[in-house]
């Protein structure tokens, strides 16, 4: 079938599988033309592997330093005659280019926060991989089925304590209008720190602890955001910035333990704001990335999922160099972002932003680029009007 873009206001509901394999080239050619990272993991768990930032450490631990790759993801697979989500096409294609290249890469599409995934993924690493050196958490969800309570906890996107207006836009339509959010109740803050908050990473850390499947020095890395005041009462202060304030306790939780058991460490890399699935979600945020992308751009400075991801592996975790931890103990790969250069002129610009100078004043266009090529569109080489096989198995 041809397979078009259809989106319906931040997802696309199709994705293209040859376009996704391009996309997955692309960043494997990047990882590859930056060099070998010296000292690299050589087995690695990513849970949440398959879009973003955890495929994108995937790659880099594939492709950079020849790790051996276990993937952990939630993806609708293809059926007859209708597309898969990205994720699905994304892991099949990297599996390929990871065999091809004679290296161990294993995924398992099911529930991370499930007590059944975990034991099935624990079997699996047991049986063919061995105890691993570095687990990446980059799991983005809206919501958690609880493996004890069975409790349904859905995450919201809310500010605390008070009414929140600014600008936003609908990235499809190209329209910007004012919104007002309400705070969240306690009951929903309590429900978005229980999906995105730590206590899943902290599981699944023990249970690979207790199976014995942590290699000596074995690190754990799990991603967040702080971002410049205009988005901190959505995001920083808002319900996901106190689950993402519960992911650093667990942070501190599993580096105590990692320590006092003999082996590395845990911590919080701060990644730059990104159009990615989970991003593109967040009212005010894909606005921001916009404007930051077209200053970031002008600068020279801009970095994707992929380019982030390598110089976290080749400038702080490996290649013969040293964490460089915040006051708060994180790693800031947002450097670049948080320059004050480049918020004074973001501070500048957003007053400015109305539909009719969306164009003009921020990259939206680019903005739309990059959100398309997350679903396979939009890749060089790439024939969109040839009849492709949506249906796909690994
Ligand atoms: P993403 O939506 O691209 O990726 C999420 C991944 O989680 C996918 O692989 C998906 O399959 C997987 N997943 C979702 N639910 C799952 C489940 N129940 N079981 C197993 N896998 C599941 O998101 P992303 O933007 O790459 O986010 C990853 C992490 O990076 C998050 O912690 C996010 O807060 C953080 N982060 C993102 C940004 C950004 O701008 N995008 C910036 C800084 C930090």
């Amino acid at each position: 079938m041809i397979l078009r873009p259809k989106v319906r206001g931040f997802v696309c509901v199709t994705a293209h599988p040859v376009g996704c394999a391009a996309y997955i080239q692309e960043q494997i050619d990047y990882v590859k033309r930056q060099g070998t990272i010296k000292d690299g993991p050589k087995k690695v768990l990513v849970i949440g592997a398959s879009t973003g930032y955890g495929l994108a450490s995937r790659i880099t631990a594939a492709f950079g330093a020849n790790a051996a790759t276990f993937g952990v993801f939630y993806d609708r697979p293809s059926e007859e005659g209708r597309p898969a989500t990205p994720g699905w096409y994304n892991t099949i294609a990297f599996e390929r280019a990871a065999k091809t290249a004679g290296l161990y890469a294993k995924s398992v599409n099911g529930d991370a926060f499930s007590d059944d995934i975990k034991r099935q993924v624990i079997a699996l690493i047991k049986a063919g991989l061995g105890p691993v050196d570095l687990v990446v958490y980059s799991v983005a969800s809206p919501r958690r089925v609880h493996p004890k309570t069975g409790v349904v906890h859905r995450s919201v996107l809310k500010p605390v304590s008070q009414t929140y207006t600014n600008k936003t836009v609908d990235t499809d339509l190209g329209v910007v209008s004012d919104i007002t959010i309400e705070p969240a109740t306690e009951e929903e803050i309590a429900d978005t720190v229980a999906v995105m908050g730590g206590e899943d990473w902290e599981m699944w850390m023990q249970a690979l602890d207790a199976a014995g499947l942590l290699a000596p020095g074995a690190t754990a890395v799990s991603y967040s955001y702080l971002g410049p005041e205009v988005t901190w009462p959505i995001y920083r202060n808002g319900t996901i910035g106190l689950a993402k304030n519960d992911l650093e306790r667990a942070a501190r939780r599993i580096d105590a333990m990692l320590k006092a058991k003999g082996y590395g460490r845990a911590f919080i890399s701060i990644n730059k704001a990104l159009v990615t699935q989970a991003s593109s979600a967040i009212p005010v945020v894909p606005l921001y990335i916009s404007v930051l992308y077209k200053i970031m751009k002008a600068q020279g400075t801009h970095e994707g999922c992929i380019e982030q991801m390598q110089r976290l592996f080749a400038t702080q975790m490996y290649n013969g160099s040293a964490l460089n931890f915040d006051e708060g103990g994180r790693v800031r790969l947002d450097d670049l972002e948080m320059r004050p250069e480049v918020q004074r002129q973001i501070t500048e610009i957003w007053p400015q932003v109305t539909t009719e100078s969306l164009r003009s004043l921020t990259d939206i266009d680019g903005y739309r680029v990059e959100f398309l090529k997350l679903f396979g569109f939009g890749l060089a080489g790439v024939d969109y009007e040839a009849d492709v096989e949506p249906h796909i198995l690994f």
